[in-house]
Protein backbone atom coordinates (compact mmCIF):
# COMPACT_ATOMS: atom_id res chain seq x y z
CA UNK A 1 0.00 0.00 0.00
CA UNK A 2 1.85 2.87 -0.58
CA UNK A 3 0.38 6.59 0.82
CA UNK A 4 0.96 9.94 -0.34
CA UNK A 5 3.41 10.85 1.59
CA UNK A 6 5.89 7.57 1.16
CA UNK A 7 5.40 8.64 -2.74
CA UNK A 8 6.99 11.98 -2.19
CA UNK A 9 9.21 11.30 0.57
CA UNK A 10 10.76 8.13 -1.44
CA UNK A 11 10.72 10.48 -4.81
CA UNK A 12 14.06 10.98 -6.59
CA UNK A 13 14.35 14.53 -5.57
CA UNK A 14 13.73 13.92 -1.96
CA UNK A 15 16.40 11.03 -2.32
CA UNK A 16 18.64 13.33 -3.22
CA UNK A 17 17.77 16.22 -0.62
CA UNK A 18 18.63 13.75 1.89
CA UNK A 19 15.54 12.94 3.06
CA UNK A 20 15.76 9.55 5.58
CA UNK A 21 14.34 6.75 3.49
CA UNK A 22 12.18 3.31 5.30
CA UNK A 23 14.28 0.33 4.68
CA UNK A 24 12.41 -2.38 2.82
CA UNK A 25 12.19 -4.98 6.16
CA UNK A 26 13.55 -8.25 6.10
CA UNK A 27 10.51 -10.44 6.05
CA UNK A 28 10.29 -14.28 7.26
CA UNK A 29 10.72 -16.99 4.12
CA UNK A 30 9.89 -20.68 4.79
CA UNK A 31 13.14 -21.99 4.11
CA UNK A 32 15.65 -18.89 4.48
CA UNK A 33 18.05 -18.91 6.74
CA UNK A 34 16.75 -17.31 10.40
CA UNK A 35 19.02 -14.46 9.64
CA UNK A 36 22.04 -12.82 7.65
CA UNK A 37 25.54 -13.95 9.78
CA UNK A 38 27.42 -14.45 10.94
CA UNK A 39 26.59 -13.59 14.57
CA UNK A 40 28.29 -12.79 17.43
CA UNK A 41 27.38 -14.14 20.60
CA UNK A 42 29.23 -12.49 23.15
CA UNK A 43 29.07 -11.69 27.30
CA UNK A 44 29.68 -13.06 30.50
CA UNK A 45 26.15 -14.95 31.39
CA UNK A 46 25.99 -18.59 31.32
CA UNK A 47 23.55 -19.16 27.93
CA UNK A 48 26.56 -17.22 25.86
CA UNK A 49 28.44 -21.16 25.08
CA UNK A 50 24.71 -22.92 24.37
CA UNK A 51 23.62 -19.80 22.38
CA UNK A 52 26.70 -20.21 20.44
CA UNK A 53 27.00 -23.63 19.61
CA UNK A 54 23.23 -23.24 18.41
CA UNK A 55 23.80 -20.26 16.26
CA UNK A 56 26.86 -22.67 14.62
CA UNK A 57 23.74 -25.60 14.92
CA UNK A 58 21.49 -23.40 12.46
CA UNK A 59 24.48 -22.61 10.04
CA UNK A 60 25.06 -19.12 10.72
CA UNK A 61 28.21 -18.40 11.09
CA UNK A 62 30.12 -17.31 13.98
CA UNK A 63 31.77 -13.35 14.70
CA UNK A 64 34.55 -12.29 16.59
CA UNK A 65 34.57 -9.12 18.39
CA UNK A 66 36.81 -6.36 16.99
CA UNK A 67 37.87 -5.71 20.40
CA UNK A 68 39.62 -7.27 23.25
CA UNK A 69 37.45 -6.99 26.19
CA UNK A 70 35.72 -8.91 29.02
CA UNK A 71 33.39 -11.77 27.58
CA UNK A 72 34.25 -11.13 23.72
CA UNK A 73 36.92 -13.79 23.21
CA UNK A 74 35.10 -16.97 20.69
CA UNK A 75 36.90 -20.17 20.92
CA UNK A 76 35.04 -21.23 17.90
CA UNK A 77 37.61 -22.15 15.06
CA UNK A 78 36.78 -20.93 11.74
CA UNK A 79 34.79 -17.68 13.36
CA UNK A 80 34.82 -14.73 11.51
CA UNK A 81 36.87 -11.85 12.99
CA UNK A 82 35.50 -8.24 12.78
CA UNK A 83 38.78 -6.65 12.48
CA UNK A 84 39.18 -7.81 9.08
CA UNK A 85 38.39 -4.27 7.18
CA UNK A 86 34.70 -4.45 5.51
CA UNK A 87 33.14 -7.36 7.43
CA UNK A 88 29.59 -7.47 8.31
CA UNK A 89 27.74 -9.02 11.14
CA UNK A 90 24.24 -10.47 10.91
CA UNK A 91 23.39 -9.83 14.37
CA UNK A 92 25.12 -9.68 18.19
CA UNK A 93 23.37 -11.84 20.93
CA UNK A 94 24.84 -10.25 24.34
CA UNK A 95 24.24 -12.59 27.40
CA UNK A 96 24.26 -10.59 30.67
CA UNK A 97 21.65 -12.66 32.81
CA UNK A 98 24.71 -12.85 35.37
CA UNK A 99 25.26 -9.26 35.60
CA UNK A 100 24.46 -7.70 39.44
CA UNK A 101 26.51 -4.72 39.82
CA UNK A 102 26.39 -1.70 38.03
CA UNK A 103 29.65 -2.10 36.79
CA UNK A 104 29.32 -5.28 35.17
CA UNK A 105 27.24 -3.33 32.43
CA UNK A 106 30.17 -2.40 31.28
CA UNK A 107 30.98 -5.45 28.77
CA UNK A 108 27.94 -3.90 26.70
CA UNK A 109 30.51 -0.52 25.90
CA UNK A 110 32.93 -3.48 24.59
CA UNK A 111 30.04 -4.39 22.11
CA UNK A 112 29.78 -0.73 20.41
CA UNK A 113 32.52 -1.40 17.14
CA UNK A 114 30.46 -4.58 16.40
CA UNK A 115 27.23 -2.74 16.14
CA UNK A 116 29.15 0.03 13.73
CA UNK A 117 29.34 -3.37 11.50
CA UNK A 118 26.01 -4.35 12.17
CA UNK A 119 24.06 -5.35 8.43
CA UNK A 120 21.16 -3.85 7.21
CA UNK A 121 18.05 -5.60 8.98
CA UNK A 122 20.46 -6.56 11.61
CA UNK A 123 19.90 -7.66 15.06
CA UNK A 124 20.72 -7.14 18.62
CA UNK A 125 19.43 -9.35 21.12
CA UNK A 126 20.37 -8.95 24.99
CA UNK A 127 19.55 -11.61 27.72
CA UNK A 128 19.08 -10.33 31.12
CA UNK A 129 17.53 -11.90 34.27
CA UNK A 130 13.89 -11.09 35.22
CA UNK A 131 14.33 -8.48 38.02
CA UNK A 132 10.82 -9.63 39.28
CA UNK A 133 12.91 -12.64 40.76
CA UNK A 134 15.19 -10.43 42.37
CA UNK A 135 15.64 -8.72 45.87
CA UNK A 136 19.13 -7.00 46.36
CA UNK A 137 18.94 -3.65 44.88
CA UNK A 138 22.14 -3.52 43.09
CA UNK A 139 21.53 -6.74 41.74
CA UNK A 140 17.50 -5.45 39.99
CA UNK A 141 19.00 -1.70 39.08
CA UNK A 142 21.56 -3.89 37.12
CA UNK A 143 18.92 -5.91 35.25
CA UNK A 144 17.01 -3.16 35.23
CA UNK A 145 19.53 -1.38 33.53
CA UNK A 146 19.85 -3.21 30.53
CA UNK A 147 15.80 -2.50 29.43
CA UNK A 148 16.82 1.21 29.27
CA UNK A 149 20.32 0.14 26.77
CA UNK A 150 18.21 -1.99 24.80
CA UNK A 151 15.34 0.59 24.07
CA UNK A 152 17.84 3.17 23.62
CA UNK A 153 20.12 1.34 21.62
CA UNK A 154 16.93 0.77 19.22
CA UNK A 155 16.17 3.94 19.04
CA UNK A 156 19.90 4.75 17.14
CA UNK A 157 19.71 1.55 14.74
CA UNK A 158 18.96 2.16 11.55
CA UNK A 159 18.25 0.69 8.47
CA UNK A 160 15.57 -2.11 9.50
CA UNK A 161 18.07 -2.99 12.42
CA UNK A 162 16.32 -4.04 15.80
CA UNK A 163 17.48 -4.20 19.58
CA UNK A 164 15.03 -6.30 21.85
CA UNK A 165 15.67 -8.00 24.93
CA UNK A 166 14.80 -11.46 26.11
CA UNK A 167 14.56 -11.90 30.27
CA UNK A 168 14.62 -15.50 31.92
CA UNK A 169 13.46 -16.69 35.14
CA UNK A 170 14.72 -20.15 36.46
CA UNK A 171 15.88 -23.25 34.11
CA UNK A 172 14.50 -21.28 30.86
CA UNK A 173 17.10 -22.56 28.06
CA UNK A 174 14.40 -23.73 25.71
CA UNK A 175 11.90 -20.22 25.86
CA UNK A 176 15.32 -18.89 25.63
CA UNK A 177 16.09 -20.23 22.23
CA UNK A 178 12.49 -20.35 21.38
CA UNK A 179 12.65 -16.36 21.55
CA UNK A 180 16.00 -15.16 20.90
CA UNK A 181 15.46 -17.64 16.77
CA UNK A 182 11.86 -15.41 16.98
CA UNK A 183 14.27 -12.01 17.32
CA UNK A 184 16.83 -12.92 14.70
CA UNK A 185 14.33 -13.71 12.11
CA UNK A 186 11.75 -12.15 9.78
CA UNK A 187 9.30 -13.04 12.00
CA UNK A 188 10.25 -9.95 14.01
CA UNK A 189 10.97 -7.66 11.36
CA UNK A 190 8.46 -4.95 13.39
CA UNK A 191 8.97 -5.70 16.58
CA UNK A 192 11.53 -3.59 17.98
CA UNK A 193 12.66 -2.23 21.67
CA UNK A 194 10.69 -5.01 23.03
CA UNK A 195 11.26 -7.09 26.26
CA UNK A 196 9.66 -10.66 26.45
CA UNK A 197 10.29 -13.53 29.42
CA UNK A 198 10.95 -16.85 29.38
CA UNK A 199 9.95 -18.72 32.08
CA UNK A 200 10.79 -22.80 32.98
CA UNK A 201 8.21 -24.28 31.05
CA UNK A 202 10.32 -25.94 28.69
CA UNK A 203 8.74 -26.20 24.61
CA UNK A 204 9.62 -29.02 22.76
CA UNK A 205 11.10 -28.36 19.05
CA UNK A 206 8.72 -29.13 16.23
CA UNK A 207 9.27 -29.20 12.59
CA UNK A 208 11.32 -25.86 11.38
CA UNK A 209 9.16 -25.71 8.31
CA UNK A 210 5.56 -26.48 9.54
CA UNK A 211 5.57 -26.02 13.52
CA UNK A 212 2.08 -25.78 13.79
CA UNK A 213 1.23 -29.33 11.71
CA UNK A 214 -1.24 -31.29 13.32
CA UNK A 215 -2.89 -28.09 15.13
CA UNK A 216 -6.76 -26.69 14.79
CA UNK A 217 -6.33 -23.12 15.31
CA UNK A 218 -10.05 -20.81 15.09
CA UNK A 219 -9.48 -16.72 14.44
CA UNK A 220 -11.97 -14.49 14.56
CA UNK A 221 -12.68 -11.83 12.69
CA UNK A 222 -10.41 -13.15 9.87
CA UNK A 223 -12.34 -12.05 6.98
CA UNK A 224 -10.00 -9.02 6.23
CA UNK A 225 -7.02 -6.98 7.65
CA UNK A 226 -4.91 -8.45 10.41
CA UNK A 227 -7.34 -11.67 11.20
CA UNK A 228 -7.09 -12.64 7.26
CA UNK A 229 -3.20 -12.55 7.68
CA UNK A 230 -3.42 -14.26 10.97
CA UNK A 231 -5.26 -17.14 9.56
CA UNK A 232 -3.01 -17.42 6.03
CA UNK A 233 0.38 -17.50 8.20
CA UNK A 234 -0.95 -20.07 10.83
CA UNK A 235 -1.85 -22.21 7.87
CA UNK A 236 1.45 -21.73 6.03
CA UNK A 237 2.69 -23.11 9.25
CA UNK A 238 0.89 -26.18 9.25
CA UNK A 239 -2.46 -25.52 11.03
CA UNK A 240 -6.08 -26.03 9.90
CA UNK A 241 -8.07 -23.15 10.52
CA UNK A 242 -11.69 -22.19 11.63
CA UNK A 243 -11.68 -18.86 10.58
CA UNK A 244 -14.29 -16.72 12.23
CA UNK A 245 -16.39 -13.06 11.25
CA UNK A 246 -19.84 -11.79 11.48
CA UNK A 247 -22.33 -12.81 8.91
CA UNK A 248 -22.28 -9.55 6.75
CA UNK A 249 -18.76 -10.55 6.04
CA UNK A 250 -19.80 -13.69 4.70
CA UNK A 251 -18.10 -13.36 0.81
CA UNK A 252 -15.10 -12.70 2.24
CA UNK A 253 -15.03 -14.90 4.92
CA UNK A 254 -15.45 -17.72 2.57
CA UNK A 255 -12.67 -16.74 0.33
CA UNK A 256 -10.24 -16.44 3.15
CA UNK A 257 -11.25 -20.14 4.66
CA UNK A 258 -11.02 -21.48 0.79
CA UNK A 259 -8.12 -20.06 -0.04
CA UNK A 260 -6.13 -21.80 2.73
CA UNK A 261 -9.14 -25.07 2.87
CA UNK A 262 -10.08 -24.27 6.32
CA UNK A 263 -13.86 -23.67 6.83
CA UNK A 264 -15.56 -20.55 7.68
CA UNK A 265 -17.80 -20.05 10.47
CA UNK A 266 -20.23 -17.17 10.89
CA UNK A 267 -21.12 -15.74 14.40
CA UNK A 268 -20.90 -12.84 15.84
CA UNK A 269 -18.31 -12.49 18.48
CA UNK A 270 -20.74 -10.76 20.95
CA UNK A 271 -23.53 -13.43 21.11
CA UNK A 272 -24.13 -14.81 24.55
CA UNK A 273 -23.32 -18.38 22.88
CA UNK A 274 -20.31 -17.15 20.47
CA UNK A 275 -17.72 -20.02 22.98
CA UNK A 276 -20.20 -22.52 22.62
CA UNK A 277 -20.60 -22.16 18.82
CA UNK A 278 -16.85 -22.08 18.00
CA UNK A 279 -16.58 -25.19 20.30
CA UNK A 280 -19.33 -27.28 18.90
CA UNK A 281 -17.85 -26.43 15.05
CA UNK A 282 -14.51 -27.12 16.02
CA UNK A 283 -15.06 -30.29 17.63
CA UNK A 284 -18.01 -31.79 15.34
CA UNK A 285 -15.38 -31.22 11.98
CA UNK A 286 -11.49 -31.85 13.63
CA UNK A 287 -12.24 -33.21 16.99
CA UNK A 288 -9.98 -30.46 18.80
CA UNK A 289 -8.91 -26.93 19.27
CA UNK A 290 -5.25 -26.15 20.03
CA UNK A 291 -5.58 -22.29 19.10
CA UNK A 292 -7.30 -19.32 19.54
CA UNK A 293 -6.62 -16.04 18.15
CA UNK A 294 -9.26 -13.28 19.70
CA UNK A 295 -8.58 -10.28 16.88
CA UNK A 296 -11.61 -9.56 16.02
CA UNK A 297 -12.07 -5.80 17.33
CA UNK A 298 -13.90 -2.45 16.25
CA UNK A 299 -13.12 1.47 16.46
CA UNK A 300 -16.06 4.14 16.97
CA UNK A 301 -14.04 7.11 17.48
CA UNK A 302 -14.35 10.71 19.46
CA UNK A 303 -13.61 12.67 22.36
CA UNK A 304 -14.79 11.64 25.74
CA UNK A 305 -17.05 14.31 25.97
CA UNK A 306 -18.83 13.66 23.01
CA UNK A 307 -18.97 10.02 23.11
CA UNK A 308 -22.58 8.33 23.04
CA UNK A 309 -23.55 5.18 24.82
CA UNK A 310 -23.70 3.39 21.38
CA UNK A 311 -20.16 3.37 20.62
CA UNK A 312 -18.94 3.26 24.24
CA UNK A 313 -20.78 -0.08 24.39
CA UNK A 314 -20.08 -1.35 21.44
CA UNK A 315 -16.37 -0.99 21.50
CA UNK A 316 -16.75 -2.73 25.34
CA UNK A 317 -18.59 -5.11 23.84
CA UNK A 318 -16.80 -6.54 20.99
CA UNK A 319 -13.07 -5.95 21.71
CA UNK A 320 -13.37 -7.02 25.38
CA UNK A 321 -16.70 -8.55 27.09
CA UNK A 322 -16.84 -10.98 24.31
CA UNK A 323 -13.34 -12.18 24.84
CA UNK A 324 -14.35 -12.69 29.10
CA UNK A 325 -17.40 -14.46 27.88
CA UNK A 326 -16.49 -16.92 25.37
CA UNK A 327 -13.23 -17.67 27.42
CA UNK A 328 -15.57 -18.98 29.64
CA UNK A 329 -16.41 -22.43 27.31
CA UNK A 330 -13.29 -21.99 25.65
CA UNK A 331 -11.33 -23.04 28.60
CA UNK A 332 -13.78 -25.02 30.16
CA UNK A 333 -12.32 -28.20 30.88
CA UNK A 334 -13.14 -29.68 27.26
CA UNK A 335 -12.54 -26.84 25.55
CA UNK A 336 -8.78 -25.54 24.72
CA UNK A 337 -6.59 -28.77 25.89
CA UNK A 338 -3.19 -29.08 27.35
CA UNK A 339 -0.60 -27.45 25.83
CA UNK A 340 -3.26 -24.94 24.11
CA UNK A 341 -2.49 -21.35 22.88
CA UNK A 342 -4.60 -18.53 23.10
CA UNK A 343 -3.23 -15.03 21.78
CA UNK A 344 -5.31 -11.66 22.14
CA UNK A 345 -5.21 -8.35 20.17
CA UNK A 346 -4.39 -5.68 22.04
CA UNK A 347 -3.41 -2.42 20.97
CA UNK A 348 -0.77 0.61 21.82
CA UNK A 349 -3.79 2.64 22.33
CA UNK A 350 -4.19 0.27 25.43
CA UNK A 351 -0.73 0.96 26.95
CA UNK A 352 -0.33 4.86 25.57
CA UNK A 353 -3.73 6.03 25.15
CA UNK A 354 -4.57 7.74 22.30
CA UNK A 355 -6.93 11.11 21.47
CA UNK A 356 -10.78 10.23 20.79
CA UNK A 357 -10.39 6.85 21.82
CA UNK A 358 -10.95 6.57 25.44
CA UNK A 359 -13.47 3.64 24.36
CA UNK A 360 -11.03 1.90 22.91
CA UNK A 361 -8.04 2.50 24.57
CA UNK A 362 -9.89 1.08 28.03
CA UNK A 363 -11.27 -2.48 26.02
CA UNK A 364 -7.44 -2.80 24.44
CA UNK A 365 -5.50 -2.17 28.22
CA UNK A 366 -8.77 -4.44 29.77
CA UNK A 367 -7.50 -7.45 27.09
CA UNK A 368 -3.86 -6.75 28.57
CA UNK A 369 -5.31 -7.86 32.08
CA UNK A 370 -7.61 -10.32 30.63
CA UNK A 371 -4.37 -11.74 29.46
CA UNK A 372 -2.12 -11.32 32.09
CA UNK A 373 -4.82 -12.98 34.90
CA UNK A 374 -5.84 -15.90 32.66
CA UNK A 375 -2.33 -16.72 31.43
CA UNK A 376 -1.52 -17.21 35.64
CA UNK A 377 -4.90 -19.48 35.61
CA UNK A 378 -4.41 -21.56 32.81
CA UNK A 379 -0.30 -22.20 33.54
CA UNK A 380 -0.97 -25.71 35.50
CA UNK A 381 -2.52 -26.96 32.51
CA UNK A 382 0.14 -25.87 30.08
CA UNK A 383 -1.54 -23.21 27.73
CA UNK A 384 -0.17 -19.99 27.48
CA UNK A 385 -2.08 -16.89 26.73
CA UNK A 386 -0.45 -13.63 25.71
CA UNK A 387 -1.33 -10.31 24.00
CA UNK A 388 -0.35 -8.74 21.08
CA UNK A 389 -0.08 -5.10 20.94
CA UNK A 390 0.06 -3.54 17.20
CA UNK A 391 1.12 0.02 16.32
CA UNK A 392 0.02 1.61 13.39
CA UNK A 393 -0.58 -1.61 10.72
CA UNK A 394 -1.76 -0.40 7.15
CA UNK A 395 -5.16 -1.73 7.57
CA UNK A 396 -8.53 -0.34 5.97
CA UNK A 397 -8.61 0.09 10.02
CA UNK A 398 -5.77 2.77 9.99
CA UNK A 399 -6.74 3.58 6.22
CA UNK A 400 -9.90 5.70 7.84
CA UNK A 401 -7.68 7.69 10.09
CA UNK A 402 -7.67 11.22 9.11
CA UNK A 403 -4.64 12.31 7.22
CA UNK A 404 -2.50 14.22 8.99
CA UNK A 405 -2.57 11.57 11.91
CA UNK A 406 -2.32 8.53 9.86
CA UNK A 407 0.43 9.98 8.66
CA UNK A 408 1.82 11.00 12.17
CA UNK A 409 0.76 7.12 13.46
CA UNK A 410 3.17 5.70 10.46
CA UNK A 411 6.20 7.56 10.76
CA UNK A 412 6.78 8.12 14.25
CA UNK A 413 8.39 4.90 15.29
CA UNK A 414 12.42 3.70 15.00
CA UNK A 415 11.60 2.04 11.45
CA UNK A 416 9.99 4.97 10.21
CA UNK A 417 7.28 3.22 8.83
CA UNK A 418 3.80 1.66 9.17
CA UNK A 419 4.09 -2.15 9.86
CA UNK A 420 2.20 -4.87 7.60
CA UNK A 421 -0.66 -7.30 8.50
CA UNK A 422 2.28 -9.93 8.05
CA UNK A 423 3.74 -8.60 10.82
CA UNK A 424 1.45 -9.41 13.31
CA UNK A 425 0.75 -12.58 11.93
CA UNK A 426 4.47 -13.53 12.15
CA UNK A 427 4.31 -12.75 16.12
CA UNK A 428 1.74 -14.66 16.90
CA UNK A 429 2.69 -17.25 15.06
CA UNK A 430 5.63 -17.53 16.98
CA UNK A 431 3.77 -17.13 20.41
CA UNK A 432 1.39 -20.61 19.12
CA UNK A 433 4.26 -22.57 18.18
CA UNK A 434 4.84 -25.70 20.80
CA UNK A 435 8.56 -24.11 20.91
CA UNK A 436 7.06 -20.97 22.62
CA UNK A 437 5.78 -22.98 25.74
CA UNK A 438 7.77 -20.87 28.41
CA UNK A 439 5.85 -17.59 26.85
CA UNK A 440 3.07 -16.64 28.71
CA UNK A 441 0.79 -13.42 30.23
CA UNK A 442 2.76 -11.51 27.98
CA UNK A 443 2.15 -8.41 25.70
CA UNK A 444 4.49 -8.68 22.61
CA UNK A 445 4.26 -5.01 20.91
CA UNK A 446 4.52 -4.95 16.96
CA UNK A 447 4.53 -1.21 16.53
CA UNK A 448 8.36 -0.23 15.16
CA UNK A 449 9.12 0.68 18.64
CA UNK A 450 6.15 3.51 18.31
CA UNK A 451 7.25 6.55 19.94
CA UNK A 452 3.60 5.98 21.60
CA UNK A 453 3.75 4.58 25.10
CA UNK A 454 6.65 2.45 26.60
P1 LIG B 1 -10.41 -4.61 10.45
O1 LIG B 1 -11.49 -3.65 10.76
O2 LIG B 1 -9.72 -4.49 9.14
O3 LIG B 1 -10.94 -6.11 10.63
C1 LIG B 1 -11.62 -6.51 11.79
C2 LIG B 1 -12.44 -7.75 11.49
O4 LIG B 1 -13.17 -8.08 12.68
C3 LIG B 1 -13.46 -7.52 10.39
O5 LIG B 1 -13.42 -8.57 9.45
C4 LIG B 1 -14.78 -7.47 11.13
O6 LIG B 1 -15.90 -7.92 10.35
C5 LIG B 1 -14.51 -8.40 12.31
N1 LIG B 1 -15.45 -8.14 13.39
C6 LIG B 1 -15.81 -6.95 13.91
N2 LIG B 1 -16.76 -7.11 14.84
C7 LIG B 1 -17.00 -8.45 14.92
C8 LIG B 1 -17.91 -9.24 15.68
N3 LIG B 1 -18.75 -8.68 16.56
N4 LIG B 1 -17.90 -10.59 15.51
C9 LIG B 1 -17.05 -11.17 14.62
N5 LIG B 1 -16.19 -10.45 13.85
C10 LIG B 1 -16.17 -9.11 14.00
O7 LIG B 1 -9.37 -4.47 11.66
P2 LIG B 1 -7.80 -4.80 11.72
O8 LIG B 1 -7.06 -3.55 11.47
O9 LIG B 1 -7.49 -5.98 10.91
O10 LIG B 1 -7.65 -5.12 13.27
C11 LIG B 1 -7.66 -6.44 13.79
C12 LIG B 1 -7.38 -6.38 15.29
O11 LIG B 1 -6.12 -5.71 15.52
C13 LIG B 1 -8.43 -5.60 16.08
O12 LIG B 1 -8.62 -6.20 17.34
C14 LIG B 1 -7.76 -4.26 16.26
O13 LIG B 1 -8.26 -3.56 17.37
C15 LIG B 1 -6.33 -4.64 16.41
N6 LIG B 1 -5.38 -3.56 16.09
C16 LIG B 1 -5.24 -3.08 14.80
C17 LIG B 1 -4.32 -2.06 14.55
C18 LIG B 1 -4.09 -1.52 13.18
O14 LIG B 1 -3.21 -0.67 13.01
N7 LIG B 1 -4.80 -1.95 12.15
C19 LIG B 1 -3.58 -1.52 15.60
C20 LIG B 1 -3.77 -2.01 16.88
C21 LIG B 1 -4.66 -3.04 17.11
Amino acid sequence: MTDLLTTIITSPVAKKAGVPQPTPLRRYEPGAPVCEGPVLVTGTGPYAAQLREWAGQLGLGLAVAPVEGAGTADPTAGATSLNAPNEKVGAIVVDLSDATDPGDLAVLRTVAPSVKRLRPNGRVVVVGTDPAGLSDPAHVATQRALEGFVRSLGKELRAGATANHVLVRGEAWDGLRSAVEFFLSGRSAYVDGQVVRVNDAGGANSDILRPLEGKVALVTGAARGIGAEIAAVLARDGATIVAVDVPAAGESLARVANEIRGTALHLDVTSPDAGARMLEHTRSRYGRLDIVVHNAGITRDKLFVNMDESRWDSVLQVNLRSILRMNEAILRDDGLGEGGRMVCLASIAGIAGNRGQTNYGASKAGVIGLVTSTAAQVRDRGITVNAVAPGFIETDMTARIPFATREIGRRMNSLQQGGLPRDVAEAIAWLVQPGAAAVTGQVVRVCGQSLLGA
